[in-house]
């Protein structure tokens, strides 16, 4: 069984008016000890696991990993190499935002194996940049993406956001053209969601900046699909396209269910059929993992653990689903339903997924089910139909534990990009 590893590295230069990841400014003398406590991690997930972990993805994301000091990096390498097996031809990400990118930074990273870059490029335009709280201008992207092809990097993604606060459709398809003139392998465009707690949606709230306008963001989400396809990405989840074999192997492990360990400050994990996540608080993180502790809680508990919850079937149903189908090519094969929950797909939802059909919402044949063109635009309302099947058990944590612990319906993607 291969495992996928996620690593999360809190800080960052600044706060972005939008975001809601655990990240934190001006920490940067945690740094040292919090390297520290990853490593430690890293053995405990050895310990309790029996040996080094097999693993064959491997994602460092944050906050902004390209703030590491190259000086930490090697620590972390060698920790990597020595408490996991990572598996020849591993993808190896990093993310990274492109003023935090030196060459010598990219040399190291690429030295260690790492062979994917995922850059937070967001927008082209310095009013979005600027709304968004981002600390670089587009120039900062050309520069980036050149060093790392520079260094040898072949496989990069870049993040981009649409529907900001008056955003026209014309100012997204010149960042959308622009990023295309990158060739990039990869590209994540996600709708800007206004996020509970932060200053943009503060700034929406008290009428300081208009409501993202969500009928103009669906034309721009018909937009980018039509002119990626014909640009020879394949869409292959519902906010993420590939060119032809360079979909993101880790990511993909969300979407199919399949096991990945979360190390590191507020990081979330799903490994033995547990769900984990990991204590908030970088301070927090650095002592638990400093102090000297007996595990309490078989693999793939550590002592940053805070949430330790065994899903149940019932949870299993929901959360295959909804992740599954946000795989709009391959959706849920009904051979991978049946081995995960137990019962055939018709047995758990059959009617639903028969009405939806009816109306054009979802394909449900021989493969299993997947969603259609006409639904992608409104696929949460296809996932709240699949709430609640007709199984049996919670299993022993509570619905609140269930939220804190897993990657929902509603996040793009279990752990955004820098
Ligand atoms: S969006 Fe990225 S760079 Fe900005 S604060 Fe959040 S994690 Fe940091």
């Amino acid at each position: 069984m291969m495992f996928g590893l996620y690593l999360h590295i809190p800080f960052c230069r600044q706060r972005c008016s939008y975001c809601d990841f655990n990240t934190y400014a001006g920490m940067e003398a945690w740094m040292g000890p919090y390297v520290q406590a990853l490593q430690e991690e890293m053995a405990w997930v050895r310990r309790q696991y029996g040996g080094p972990v097999p693993v064959d993805t491997v994602y460092f994301g944050g906050g902004t990993p390209s703030l590491l000091p190259v000086s930490l990096w090697e620590g972390l390498f060698r920790a990597l190499h020595t408490h996991f097996q990572v598996a020849e031809g591993a993808e190896i990400t990093v993310e990274a935002n492109p003023e935090s990118v030196t060459e010598e930074g990219l040399r190291v990273l690429r030295g260690w194996g790492v062979n994917r870059l995922s850059l937070g490029m967001q927008a082209v335009h310095p009013q979005d940049l600027r709304l968004l709280g981002r600390l670089h201008d587009f120039p900062a992207v050309i520069r980036a993406v050149a060093l790392a092809r520079k260094v040898g990097f072949e496989n990069f993604n870049l993040d981009l956001i649409y529907g900001l606060p008056e955003q026209p459709l014309a100012r997204w398809q010149k960042t959308l053209t622009w990023a295309l003139r990158l060739a990039p392998e990869h590209l994540s465009c996600y709708a800007l969601t206004l996020e509970h707690g932060t200053p943009l949606q503060a700034w929406v709230a008290r009428g300081r900046v208009p409501e993202p306008d969500d009928d103009l963001a669906a034309d721009m989400y018909a937009w980018t699909r039509e002119v990626l396809e014909k640009a020879g990405f394949v869409q292959y989840e519902l906010s993420n396209w590939a060119r032809p074999d360079r979909a993101c192997w880790h990511n993909l492990k969300y979407w199919r269910w399949e096991p990945y360990l979360g190390l590191g400050a507020g990081a979330h994990g799903f490994a033995a059929g547990v769900r984990t996540a990991n204590v908030r608080a970088p301070q927090a993180y650095v002592q638990r993992l400093l102090k000297a502790r007996e595990p309490v809680r078989p693999f793939p508990w550590t002592p940053a653990t805070v949430v330790y919850h065994r899903v149940s079937p019932r949870e299993a149903a929901e959360e295959l689903m909804f992740m599954g189908l946000r795989l709009v090519q391959e959706g849920v094969p009904r051979a991978r339903f049946e081995r995960v929950v137990g019962r055939p797909l018709e047995d758990v939802y059959g009617p639903v997924l028969q009405e939806l059909a009816q109306m054009d919402l979802v394909v449900w044949d021989a493969q299993g089910v997947r969603l259609t063109p006409l639904s992608l635009p409104v696929a949460n309302q296809v996932f709240v139909r699949l709430l609640d099947p007709p199984l049996s058990g919670n299993g022993p944590g509570t619905m609140s534990d269930r939220r804190a612990s897993g990657p929902s319906a509603s996040s793009p993607t279990a752990f955004p990009a820098a």
